[in-house]
């Protein structure tokens, strides 16, 4: 199930998309279960009868007559405005490793996972614009992540129970000022400029994506491929990484996880290069969806 946050009549909304007919189910016309009105109070108050209502609305085309095509809609990023920073996770491609010299001593790989926090007020949608930020930065750069949205909180979970407490998944943009991240050491200030999260189009729910998830991951700048990858190749997979964190960290239901970038971000280019005002990247999960961004 696709589940996307959009703005219809000047009102943020969250709805399911059928994906034969590309029209949008808003979940208000869900009437057997009381949903709530943003996609964070909707996770969190999740339990497993509403998820099978809403599929059974999908393959009965209950409820369709308040649908809405896709088009008709502005589409926001599934959580706008997370309520704790996202947590990202550094160095988890070996590729990566490799191309990130410029800005990590260490060129071994991580022998545990490298957890890392970005502030992010706001999270833009799919056609969101990046700011280029000129007078602070003049190395933006791009890195497409497979992002994990958990379902439920969540303290020392085991990893053989870690899918059950995720809610599902979606594409992550981790925008990075290069030469921030590098003159500061601590990589936050580098990658929480405003406008440098972006996430979409949609939050696929875990039960299309069961693990372990072996999905193509790339990006482009411009139609150019730079990153190509598969979640597969993740130094930390999923259950590692939601299992290690949580040990004596209580994850909470909404938390937003960026799992890490595949190699090939402008960083790893010879020579490099950044993103520039006009500038179109487009980062894609197979399964998920393409997130495009215009550079502004
Ligand atoms: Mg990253």
């Amino acid at each position: 199930m696709y589940f996307l946050t959009y703005i219809h009549e000047g009102s943020e909304r969250i709805g399911v998309l059928d994906p034969d007919t590309k029209r949008i189910l808003p979940l208000s016309a869900v009437s057997e279960v009381d949903i709530p009105g943003t996609m964070l109070d909707f996770i969190s108050s999740l339990n497993g009868e509403a998820i099978d209502i809403i599929k059974l609305y999908l393959t009965k085309g209950t409820g369709m007559d308040e649908s809405l095509p896709l088009e008709a809609v502005t589409l926001c990023s599934p959580i706008p405005r997370p309520q704790r920073n996202i947590i990202c996770l550094g160095l988890n491609y070996k590729e990566h490793v490799a191309e990130s010299a410029s800005v990590v001593d260490k060129q071994t790989l991580p022998q545990a996972p490298v957890y890392f926090t970005k502030l992010a007020t706001n999270v833009l949608g799919p056609d969101g614009e990046i700011c280029s930020h000129r007078a602070v930065t003049k190395e933006v750069d791009y890195e497409v992540e497979l992002a994990v949205v958990m379902g439920k909180d969540g303290t020392n979970i085991p990893r053989d129970q870690v899918e059950e407490y995720i809610f599902g998944y979606s594409v992550f943009n981790d925008i990075t000022a290069r030469d921030i991240q590098r003159r500061h050491g601590q990589w936050m200030k580098g990658k929480s400029l405003d406008t440098f999260s972006a996430m979409g189009p949609y939050l696929v729910h875990r039960c299309a994506l069961p693990l372990p998830l072996e999905l193509d991951i790339s990006s482009r700048v411009n139609g150019e491929l730079r990153q190509n990858s598969n979640t597969s190749q993740l130094i930390f997979d999923i259950p590692t990484i939601i299992s290690e964190l949580s040990q004596g960290v209580t994850l909470r239901a909404g938390d937003i996880i960026a799992t890490g970038t595949p190699s090939g971000v402008a960083m790893g280019m010879n020579p490099p290069v950044y993103l520039q005002p006009g500038d179109v990247v487009e980062c894609t999960v197979e399964g998920i969806g393409t997130l495009r961004n215009t550079v502004k």
